[in-house]
């Protein structure tokens, strides 16, 4: 007979999801009721307030998609994106491709500005683009590139878009919660995010909120959002308006309990005092790191506290390594995507995650496990380093 499954006890340091507080998890077991009961709905509006404050918005469309963050970017491109509107996107990582993937399958034009994996997205060759491309309708980026550690600078982005009167899309799956981000102030019209990253909550819910240029361009299609999920005038109905709730689908109830929880912890601590811890926890697992003889991918302007990319020791052997902090130490980090594939790890410190206990469990377990495969680093100096960064 097969038995209940009881996952071990992990501390999660990759690239999500992060460590789940024990009040979320809480939140998560309370009783199951009717997605349109009043008690829910009132939970629902309550949910549409917090996810506001967090991206620092007053949109009306501000809502959770019931499905992960891929689902998020898919619900912004399906949306906005018409057949034949020119789309410039920005390449320079995981995300931007998939970005690109949306755009073709919905019909749009491509017009694609690569950077290098590990640099930001070039604000100058978006210049180009658009001065290339005057007629372009969007301009999509990804404003924290978890698959390099790379923020780009959205705000000056963002007004190049204004300057030609396009919309912009922009990924802040990762920085949501973790970085400074200022939905209203730097002009973003669409934008989602994920409840695994900074926002530590289970997988599986994507916020999103559309501006109102955004809601005009998505009401005045001509051609019928290709997807029936996913199609905002439709979920409108469910997550719009006060009282008049029609059913669209059923909503996944005790995940927005849990998400609904963690906005709250969020909402306690204060918005830019988690941008300020993430920065500090950061500072400090950079000095213990670097003391250690380890380096970074990302050059620092551009490095995202919530994902630091390192690059593995030479002669190391990345999954041993890997394995052996999780068989030994219950602690996840990530490993590199597509180029970057045995050449970094991804070191998380997101939300829950993001704190001076996983900090220091992160950097002696990797330096023992370092120093008993005969790695070519420096010991005994990295917990030193993070403490006096601790201690100002
Ligand atoms: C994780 C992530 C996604 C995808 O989110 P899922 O919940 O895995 O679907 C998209 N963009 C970025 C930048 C991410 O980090």
């Amino acid at each position: 007979m097969i038995k209940s499954f009881q996952p071990p006890q992990r501390v999660l340091m990759g690239p999500g999801p992060s460590d789940v507080s024990p009040r979320v998890l809480e939140a998560m077991s309370r009783p199951t009721i009717g997605h349109l009961d009043p008690e829910f709905i009132r939970m629902m509006d309550e949910l549409k307030a917090l996810l506001k404050q967090t991206f620092l918005t007053e949109n009306e469309l501000t809502m959770p998609v019931s499905a992960p963050g891929s689902a998020g970017m898919e619900a912004c491109f399906v949306n906005l994106v018409e057949p034949g509107d020119k789309v410039i996107v920005c390449q320079n990582g995981v995300f931007g491709g998939r970005m690109k993937e949306n755009v073709e399958r919905f019909g749009g034009e491509v017009v694609l500005v690569s950077d290098e994996w590990g640099t930001p997205v070039s604000v100058d060759k978006v210049k180009a683009a658009f001065e290339t491309h005057p007629d372009t309708k969007i301009l999509a980026f990804v404003h924290a590139e978890t698959s390099t550690g790379v923020r780009s600078d959205a705000k000056s982005l963002c007004a190049i878009a204004k300057e030609y009167d396009a919309l912009t899309i922009v990924d802040a799956v990762t920085s949501l919660g973790g970085s400074e981000l200022r939905m209203d102030e730097w002009g973003i019209d669409a934008i989602y995010s994920g409840s695994q990253k900074c926002l530590s909550c289970p997988p599986g819910i994507s916020p999103v909120s559309f501006s109102e240029k955004a809601v005009e361009k998505v009401q005045s299609r001509e051609s019928r959002t290709p997807s029936w999920f996913l199609d905002k005038k439709l979920v409108m109905g469910y997550w719009g308006g006060d009282g008049k709730r029609a059913y669209h689908h059923t909503a996944p109830v005790n995940s927005l309990y849990a998400l609904h929880e963690s906005l709250v912890i969020l909402q306690e601590e204060g918005l830019e005092n988690s941008w300020a811890r993430h920065a500090k926890h950061h500072e400090a697992l950079k000095a213990g790191l670097e003391a250690m003889g380890i380096s970074f991918l990302v050059e620092e302007a551009y490095r995202l506290p919530q994902l630091n990319s390192v690059m593995i020791p030479e002669g190391v052997d990345d999954a041993a390594v890997r394995s052996a902090l999780l068989s030994n130490f219950g602690l996840e980090i990530g490993a590199g995507l597509g180029a970057l594939a045995g050449k970094v790890w991804r070191i998380g410190l997101m939300g829950a995650a993001c704190n001076r206990r996983n900090v220091t469990l992160c950097l002696s377990a990797l330096e023992s496990t370092l120093a008993e495969m005969g790695a070519p680093i420096k010991t005994g100096q990295a917990l030193v380093a993070a403490a006096a960064v601790y201690q100002g």
